[in-house]
C-alpha cells in the first residue's frame, strides 16, 4: 500500500504547491510507471512486496484513470465548441491616445481590458426598436464604443415617448427616430459606424441579422419579436431581449445555437395581457433600468466578461423592488429552434 500513499502524498503537495495540471499529471504518471516496472521485474522483492498490490493491480488503476483524464479532456472540448464566438480583434488592433482616455474604465476591468474593448470595437451589433428599451441601449452600446451599430426603428419622434425615451428632445418630434438616436449615438461617441434604417426588422432578414454578431431586440409587440427571434434562430445569431410593461420588466438571452432556449420554447404564444405601452402604461424609468442591463448583457457578450443570461429569465417587480432570475430551457418540441424545425436558407 506505500505506492498507492506515496502517490496521494505527491498530489497533497502538488495542491499545496499550486503545481500546473499538466505537470502533476506527468508526474504521477511517471511514479505510476515506476510502480508498474517494480511489480513486473520483481514481485516478490522487499521492494515490490513495500509497495503492494500487483502488476493487475496498478495497470487497472491506470486504466481507469487515463479513462477519467479522457473524459474530462472530451468534456473541456465540447464546451469549448459549444463557447460564444467573439469577433477577434482587428489586425491593426492599437488604440489612440484618445481612445485609451475614452475607454480608460474599460481597460481598467480585469474582465474587459485592452483585449475586450478591442472586441467591442470590432463587434457589429444590431438593434431593433429605437423606444423605451432600444434608445438606453443605443447610448450605452455607443458610449462603451461597439464598433458598429445598425439601429432599425420604422416609427417617428412623438410627444409620448419623451415621459421615458430621453434620447430624444422636445424638438425632435415627427423626426424619424432611428435617424434622430444615430445622430445622438454619433454626438456622443463619433468615431462609430451608426447605420439607421427605417424600417421593421421581419423574419426574413436572415442575411441582414448574420451580418452581426449579436441582435438586441427592444421592440414591443408579440408577432414582432416572434419574427425577430425566428431570424435570429435562422441566422444562429444570439438574441438579447428585453420586456417590459406597467411596473415589470423582463430580461434574458437567446442563443439556442449556443445553448438555452429560443424565445418561441419560453413565449410561444402571446402573453393574455399583451399590450403595448401606449394601452398598459410604463413607469418612466422602467425601460431605463431593463435597458441598460441589456446594453450590459450586450457588452459582456461580446467581451465575454463574467456569466450571460443563456438559460436564465430575469424578472424585476419595480413596484415592490424586487428581482428573481428562474431557469429556463430548450423546448425539445420548439417549432423555431427544435429538431422538427423547417430549415430555412439565406439563398
Ligand atoms: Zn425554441
Amino acid at each position: 500500500m506505500l505506492g498507492l500513499w506515496l502517490i496521494v502524498v505527491l498530489l497533497i503537495l502538488g495542491r499545496v504547491m499550486r503545481a500546473p495540471g499538466r505537470v502533476m499529471i506527468a508526474a504521477t504518471g511517471a511514479v505510476w510507471a515506476v510502480m508498474l516496472l517494480v511489480q513486473l521485474a520483481a514481485p516478490d522483492s522487499g521492494l515490490g512486496r513495500a509497495l503492494g498490490g500487483s502488476a493487475a493491480g496498478w495497470l487497472v488503476l491506470g486504466g481507469v484513470v487515463a479513462l477519467a483524464l479522457a473524459y474530462r479532456a472530451g468534456l473541456r472540448r465540447l464546451r469549448a465548441r459549444a463557447a460564444p464566438d467573439r469577433p477577434e480583434p482587428a489586425p491593426d488592433a492599437g488604440m489612440s491616445d484618445a481612445e485609451i482616455d475614452r475607454y480608460s474604465r474599460h481597460l481598467v476591468l480585469h474582465e474587459i481590458g485592452g483585449p475586450g474593448q478591442m472586441r467591442l470595437r470590432g463587434a457589429r451589433v444590431l438593434i431593433v426598436g429605437a423606444g423605451g428599451l432600444g434608445t438606453p441601449v443605443c447610448l450605452y452600446l455607443a458610449a462603451a464604443g461597439v464598433g458598429r451599430i445598425t439601429l432599425a426603428d420604422d416609427d417617428t419622434v412623438s410627444l409620448s415617448n419623451l415621459q421615458r425615451q430621453v434620447i430624444f428632445r422636445d424638438d425632435l418630434q415627427g423626426e424619424p427616430k432611428a435617424y434622430a438616436a444615430a445622430e445622438a449615438m454619433l454626438r456622443l461617441n463619433p468615431h462609430l459606424d451608426v447605420t439607421p434604417l427605417t424600417r421593421r426588422i421581419t423574419q426574413d432578414d436572415i442575411e441582414l441579422i448574420a451580418g452581426h454578431d449579436l441582435v438586441i431586440d427592444g421592440t414591443d409587440s408579440h408577432a414582432t419579436r416572434s419574427a425577430i427571434n425566428r431570424a435570429c434562430v435562422a441566422a444562429g445569431v444570439p438574441l438579447v431581449w428585453g420586456a417590459i410593461g406597467r411596473w415589470e420588466g423582463q430580461l434574458t438571452l437567446f442563443d439556442p445555437a449556443r445553448g438555452g432556449p429560443c424565445m418561441n420554447c419560453i413565449f410561444p404564444e402571446a402573453p393574455v395581457h399583451d399590450a403595448p405601452c401606449a394601452e398598459a402604461g410604463v413607469v418612466g424609468a422602467l425601460p431605463g433600468v431593463i435597458g441598460s442591463m441589456m446594453a450590459l448583457e450586450a457588452v459582456k457578450e461580446l467581451t465575454g466578461a463574467g456569466q450571460g443570461m443563456r438559460g436564465r429569465l430575469m424578472i424585476h417587480d419595480a413596484l415592490y423592488s424586487e428581482t428573481r432570475v428562474i431557469r429556463t430551457s430548450a423546448d425539445p418540441a420548439c417549432t423555431v429552434c427544435g429538431p422538427s424545425a423547417p430549415k430555412r436558407s439565406t439563398e
